[in-house]
Formats: structure tokens, sequence, C-alpha cells
């Protein structure tokens, strides 16, 4: 367990969970690390030097408009697209120079996951098991398919699968490898009130757990309600990045900016935060 610092909301866990194995994490502040990113496709650049930090227990809701490069800051931390220019790293290790030890420690769960059609619940769960090497993972992955409310759907093929229950399925793969980093595109869409309850639930265990998470949404009452920081992007430039406390502190004093939706408006439709982003 742990305790939520004060002022900064920062969870500060007090032990780490006995399934943590990754030493190389223990004890470290920082789990999840960009420094200068940037990312152009040609003539477009997608992301600018961007840099942030996601230390163990912190949720970081990634929002900004259609275009504004919270994808592309996901894939390029997964490995699956190169950066034009800087240095990502999962626990240290440099995503593409250590690629294997930085994937070993990260899980993706993408908008639309892609399974495998033919494939069941519970031959999705012995395959990912299998590629990470989790020894004995049958209690573990049918505790996840209990909690996402799939187990007994476990013997049925991907491709027959709802589209929420196809996302709970791409979280319970994620969760089973016990990652030191989640990043979630757009966990919520699909999902009905209980799995959405069910997922922010299970997100705020595993930050106690002292799991880092980021959760890229444009679903603003959610990032507000769960996530401890906030990182505004638009057209690739980074307008904010800190707690949520320190978002309101600085903007909630003026009643027409008093919610993360206000805030969100003012700063991708102006320039107005960028003062406040670089002090
Ligand atoms: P977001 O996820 O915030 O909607 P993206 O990261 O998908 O934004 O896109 C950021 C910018 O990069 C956009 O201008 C988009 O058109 C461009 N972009 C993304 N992927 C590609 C690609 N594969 N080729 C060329 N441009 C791309």
């Amino acid at each position: 367990m742990g305790r939520y610092h004060d002022l900064s909301r920062t969870f500060i866990p007090t032990s780490y969970s006995s399934k943590r194995v990754c030493t190389h994490c223990l004890g470290a502040t920082v789990v999840i690390e960009l420094v200068d990113f940037h990312k152009a496709y040609g003539s477009t650049i997608a992301v600018r030097e961007l840099s942030f930090s996601v230390a163990p227990g912190q949720i970081l809701g990634l929002v900004g408009p259609n275009g504004a490069g919270k994808t592309t800051t996901l894939r390029a931390l997964t490995g699956m697209i190169p950066p034009s220019r800087g240095d990502l790293r999962v626990c240290g290790f440099n995503v593409c120079k250590s690629p294997l030890e930085a994937k070993r420690r990260l899980a993706l769960v993408p908008d639309d996951p892609q399974l495998f059609r033919e494939l069941t619940v519970e031959q999705h769960l012995a395959f990912t098991a299998g590629a990470y090497g989790i020894r004995n993972p049958d209690e573990a992955a049918n505790q996840l398919l209990t909690q996402f409310d799939l187990i007994e759907k476990r013997h049925v093929a991907a491709g027959e699968l709802s589209r929420g229950m196809r996302q709970k399925l791409a979280i319970s793969c994620a969760y089973l490898i016990n990652p030191e980093a989640v990043l979630f595109d757009e966990p919520l869409t699909g999902l009905d009130p209980r799995g959405i309850r069910i997922l922010k639930q299970s997100i705020q265990a595993r930050a106690e757990q002292g799991a880092s998470i980021i959760i890229s949404s444009h679903l603003l009452a959610m990032v507000e309600d769960i996530c401890t920081h906030v990182l505004i992007l638009n057209r690739g430039q980074q307008k904010f990045f800190g707690t949520i406390e320190n978002l309101h502190r600085e903007f909630g004093s003026d009643d027409q900016l008093c919610s993360l939706e206000d805030i969100f408006f003012a700063a991708t439709d102006s320039e107005m935060l960028e003062a406040a982003s670089a002090s």
C-alpha cells in the first residue's frame, strides 16, 4: 500500500507488491522517461522536443485534439515507430537500444485491439504468457477473466466477442505480464458502465502497486477523475505537464477556467499556457 502526498497527489508506494519482480525498478523514481523526443513524418512534425517522466504510482492523462501527437508518442514508447530524435526509456532501458528489456516491462492497450480471430479468450492469455515467459499463469489468468467478466467466455473465439469484450481481453493480456508501465489509448471505448468502473478501479490498483500508467483519452472527466498528472499536447507541442492540482492551482482562480475541459480548450485554442508550462 502507500499514500497520496497531500499537495501533489502523487502516490508514494511504501512497499512494492511481491509480484513486482523488476529489481531494476525497485526504488526507481522514474519508470517512463522521454527526453527531447521529436518525430517527423516527412515534412509533418508530429511531436516536437517532448520531455516528461512518469514515476511509480503515477497515472498520467495524455490529452490533446486529433493530430496532437498522442498516438505517435505512445507508439514510439513501445518501439513500434523510431523517434527522429531523442531518448525514450522504460525502467532505464532505452527503447531503441535495448528494445527487449524495455518491452518486457511495458504493455500497450490500443484503442482498437487487434486480436487473433480464431484464438479463444483463454488461448490469448496462454499465448501472451508464453511470449513473455510468465510461469504458471493459470491462476492470474483466471483472476483477470473473473475481474473483467470474461470467465464465461473463456472458450469463445475472439472473433465472436463484442467490441467491449475484446477491449477487456486486451486489458487482461496486458495485466497478465504484470508490467511496470501500462499505456492505454482511449481505454473506455466500447466498455459498458460496469466495465468502465472495473477498468478505472484496476488502473488505480495497478498504480497503488507501483506501476506507471499513461492514459491517452478525450474523456476529460475520466482523466480528471483518476489521473495524478496531465500532459496537454497541441500540434505536437507540450502545453502543460504537471499534477492535476498544479493545473487547477495555476488556473483555478479564474472562474472561467475551473474544469480540465475549460483549461483544455484554452490551452489548445490559444497559446495562454505556454508561459505556465515553461516555468
Ligand atoms: P493524435 O493521436 O493526437 O490524434 P497522431 O500522433 O496520430 O495524433 O498524429 C500526429 C500528426 O502526425 C498528425 O498530423 C498526423 O497526420 C501525423 N501522422 C501520424 N502518423 C503518420 C504517418 N504514419 N505518416 C504521416 N503522418 C502521420
